[in-house]
């Protein structure tokens, strides 16, 4: 049975849920048992490949027969739980089909671990659409998720350099301190944004919801990615949103969460992401419970735990017992 605070978890891939259909209802299971409504599962990964099936990208050739999404949806309809499959959006890596066909669409980053399509392209934006629609078609999903929802840092692609010469700014010379760059965020900005709004689109012809895993630090993330998670949800474009949160320190989790809260002022339910094992934190489950209480009492309505395989018997019974 579900909370009144809200819980749910980000999984790097369906295999986090076992080899064969008992085993992903034995996860479902486990996580609605405590307390859990939503599972977060990551169906396409910076590689390029869809952990799904679909004719948009390629099928990742380990993806197995038995259609590990459609279980966990169907697992997770049965336990009245959710499920989001979660793309990473923009990064297109080895297998990606789009830049196999259209390779002069990659972004022209300065410095990246990994490759990204250039997010502000229309063609980009229609492939991504696309892959989403055949994922809402295909299976009996409640929502999708958004994640690397943003450039991946400043594109100079010939695409970005001919927009924003139509606008009188020349990339490749303009500093922060012009007037200029301030356009070319703003531009970068929109285009992120225009792709929320096709998302938004999509999701209410399907009758399905919208989450989006977003930077925690607005707006130095609309320079650095343009994306302006504040005007998604003045728009109303998203049902949830969840800022990544990662830190060891509580105090640091409290200042963001009261600081997003501000940001969203009751436009659509903050969920907090928390890193038990991210990039930037490992969390005792002490220290993940001590979080999930600071989130709360700076007016979140639920946390969204940084990934399902970290998450031990001990967390999980340590959420289920919580009184919140
Ligand atoms: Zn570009």
């Amino acid at each position: 049975m579900s909370k009144k605070f809200h819980f749910a978890t980000w999984a790097h891939s369906v295999s986090n849920f076992g080899d064969n259909p008992q085993e992903v209802k034995g996860h479902v299971e486990r996580l609605s048992g405590a307390g859990f409504e939503l599972i977060i599962p990551c169906v396409k990964n910076p590689p390029g490949y869809a952990d799904f099936k679909t004719d948009v990208a390629e099928v990742n050739p380990t993806y197995p027969d038995w259609d590990p999404l459609k279980v966990l949806a169907e697992s997770a309809t049965e336990y009245n739980m959710k499920v989001h499959p979660w793309f990473c959006i923009f990064p297109e890596g080895e297998h990606s089909a789009l830049l196999k066909k259209s390779p002069h669409s990659a972004a022209v980053h300065e410095s990246s671990r990994m490759r990204w399509a250039c997010a502000c392209r229309p063609e980009v934006q229609e492939y991504e659409l696309a892959l989403y629609e055949s994922v809402a078609d295909g299976y009996p999903i409640h929502g999708l998720h958004l994640d690397y929802m943003r450039t991946g840092g400043v594109c100079r692609c010939d695409y970005c350099k001919e927009q924003m010469a139509a606008r009188g700014v020349d990339v490749n010379e303009v500093s922060t301190k012009d007037p200029g760059f301030a356009q070319w965020v703003d531009w970068r900005c929109e285009r992120i944004t225009s792709f929320v709004e096709r998302m938004r689109e999509l999701t209410r012809n399907k009758n399905i919801e919208l989450s989006a895993a977003v930077f925690a630090d607005l707006p130095s993330c609309r320079n650095s990615n343009g994306q302006d998670w504040a005007e998604w949800a003045e728009k109303g474009l998203v049902d949830f949103m969840f800022p990544m949160n990662y830190d060891n320190s509580t105090r640091n989790v409290k200042l963001r969460t009261r600081q997003h809260v501000a940001l969203i002022s009751n436009r659509c339910p903050v969920w907090e992401g928390l890193g038990k094992a991210s990039s930037n934190s490992q969390l005792t489950t002490e220290v993940m419970v001590e979080q999930i209480r600071a989130a709360k009492e700076e007016g979140a309505q639920g946390v969204v735990l940084f990934h399902y395989p970290a998450l031990s018997d001990e967390d999980l019974s340590s959420i289920k017992e919580l009184d919140i």
